[in-house]
């Protein structure tokens, strides 16, 4: 299976690659920049640190999808919105990774599963997608007296906030609740906030170092906690499960689907 990787010069792109290499059954099809990026014209193998591949980081993104069999992007919000467009164009299934669509963005992404398939988690990891089935479980099975509470911590070059996994598992607390997540999140306090509202999902986040990811949910009750907590200490677990969807969404008819989907989760609720 060929497979490009859009963002390929990208913290997350230059995992992909090696994710791609390394497992016996893909090829990496070619890596994507977007236009002016200072590795267009580098050869993949090079920035990866390891012997020349012969594939040059490109910015003719039609180009490769039309010599690939699937494409993962991990670019930004705009980025993969006009990607999703252009795949759906060219009929190539597509698994998406960037956090932070807007609801345009969005938009333009579930039009584009109308024509392709096309995976999108703002968490690829087989723990996150886990963690989310537990919080909606634990969250179905407690009432109100427990304060629903989430915390991330990531590297301080990351530019969204709370991370689309935090907000991924409020949506997790929120379906469990029976909730609308909108109106229940409380996505910062300062100053004088008053007391807790009940039935809110709080969110806290930190920023620091070259932390890859963590979340917990907490669950607090009176005289008891419940904390579900994930740590990735290595960005190959969000790559190796981009590669497994990649793999998953090539048989796929068309449609948005979760990394749920993928690991067929979606009815374990
Ligand atoms: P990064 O800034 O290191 O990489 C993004 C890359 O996309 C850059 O190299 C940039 O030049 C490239 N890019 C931007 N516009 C482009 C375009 N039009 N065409 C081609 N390439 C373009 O960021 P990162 O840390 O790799 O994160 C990327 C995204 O992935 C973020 O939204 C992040 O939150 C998300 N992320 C998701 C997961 C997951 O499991 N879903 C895990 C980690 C990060």
């Amino acid at each position: 299976m060929r497979i490009a990787v859009i963002g390929g010069a990208g913290r997350m792109g230059l995992s992909n690659c090696e994710a791609i290499l390394e497992a016996a059954d893909t090829e990496l099809a070619g890596a994507v920049e977007g236009a002016g990026h200072p590795a267009i014209g580098s050869d993949i193998g090079r920035l990866l640190g390891r012997d020349p591949l012969a594939i040059a980081v490109t910015a003719d993104l039609e180009a490769v999808l039309a010599d690939a069999d699937v494409a993962i992007d991990f670019t930004t919000p705009a980025a993969s919105a006009a990607h999703a467009s252009i795949a759906a164009r060219i009929g190539r299934p597509l698994v998406i990774g960037t956090t932070g669509l807007g609801a345009t963005e969005s938009a333009t992404v579930a039009a584009a599963s109308h024509k392709i398939a096309v995976v999108q988690a703002a968490n690829m990891s087989r723990g996150v997608t886990l963690l989310q089935a537990l919080v909606r479980q634990v969250a179905a099975a407690l009432d109100e007296d427990f304060d629903v509470e989430i915390v991330e911590m990531h590297h301080n070059r990351k530019v969204d906030a709370p991370s689309g996994t935090a907000l991924a598992l409020g949506e997790a607390a929120a379906i469990g609740r029976g909730v609308d997540l909108e109106t229940a999140a409380r996505r910062a306090r300062d100053g004088l906030t008053g007391p807790r509202q009940a039935g809110t999902i709080g969110f806290a986040v930190l920023r620091g170092g070259d932390v890859v990811g963590d979340h917990s949910v907490i669950f607090a009750g009176a005289g008891e906690r419940i904390e579900l907590s994930h740590r990735a200490s290595d960005r190959q677990v969000f790559s190796r499960g981009a590669v497994a969807a990649a793999r998953w969404v090539t048989r796929q008819a068309p449609g948005l689907y979760s990394m749920e989907d993928v690991l067929g989760l979606r009815s374990g609720g």
